[in-house]
């Protein structure tokens, strides 16, 4: 299993970072996209698997502008589409993004609302909603051979998702701000680094890959001494590859 992070800033893009995307190779004949963020133009002119799964964890702008770069990303590619979210989201996406005069074509690929739990291509799928304002969902999915990732982003940091982690071996997980930003990160439905430090902690994850990054942090700035807690701890960066 390969992931391949194509987008990893939260909110706006900057020179080095497009928003949250990250591209999962889930099955022989199949990939998911986790969130579609500006990250998801990199898709364009890349050889596409037969079936491609869009799983979003909630409707905000730097999670689901990249469905609008589709045509591209599907010209002359014979791949088929299924966009996966909990309903409201669909609904943004279907009634507002995919809407004159925001865009000029409805949206026309398969949809599945996301549910608790649910078998996409064989994986075991399952879903927790997170703190954050509109609402956010984090991941985790499970392959018969006992491998496991979950992708927690926009989320304030409490306990309320942590069920959902508990034993994951690669937790892909946001940390929008630095420790020091707490009542920020709070009100704006994010967390710090000390946050997500527990958070890995109590899920006894082997490896932790940091992402959705404040646009305004320096790259050499985004390890806060709370992380050092003993799993791997990485920093994503564009277009960087992980083998699970
Ligand atoms: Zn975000
Ligand atoms: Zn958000």
């Amino acid at each position: 299993m390969r992931i391949e992070f194509l987008g990893t800033a939260g909110y706006h893009p900057t020179a080095t970072r497009q928003t949250n995307c990250i591209l999962l190779h889930a099955a022989p004949d199949a990939a998911f996209v986790l969130d579609a963020g500006t990250g998801m133009h990199r898709l364009v002119g890349k050889d596409l698997p037969a079936r491609l799964h869009i799983l979003l964890s909630h409707a905000h702008l730097d999670h689901v502008a990249g469905l609008t770069f589709l045509l591209d990303i599907l010209y002359k590619q014979e791949c088929e589409v299924t966009l996966h979210a909990d309903q409201k989201t669909l609904d943004a996406v279907q009634n507002s993004l995919f809407n004159s005069p925001l865009f000029p074509l409805k949206w026309s690929h398969e949809t599945q609302v996301l549910g608790a739990e649910q078998a996409i291509e064989g994986v075991r799928v399952r879903t927790r909603e997170l703190d954050h304002p509109g609402g956010s969902r984090a991941l985790r999915f499970d392959w018969s051979d006992g491998k496991s990732l979950a992708y927690v982003t926009d989320t304030v940091g409490n306990e309320r998702y942590w069920p959902l982690i508990a034993g994951v071996q690669v937790l892909v997980h946001e940390r929008n701000f630095k420790d020091g930003w707490e009542e920020i990160a709070h009100r704006s439905g994010h967390c710090t680094s000390a946050q997500v430090a527990r958070a890995a902690q109590a899920c006894g994850c082997r490896t932790l890959i940091l992402t959705h990054f404040n646009p305004l942090d320096h790259d050499d700035d985004l390890l806060d001494t709370s992380l050092e807690i003993g799993a791997q701890v990485l920093v994503s960066r564009d277009e960087m590859s992980f083998v699970l």
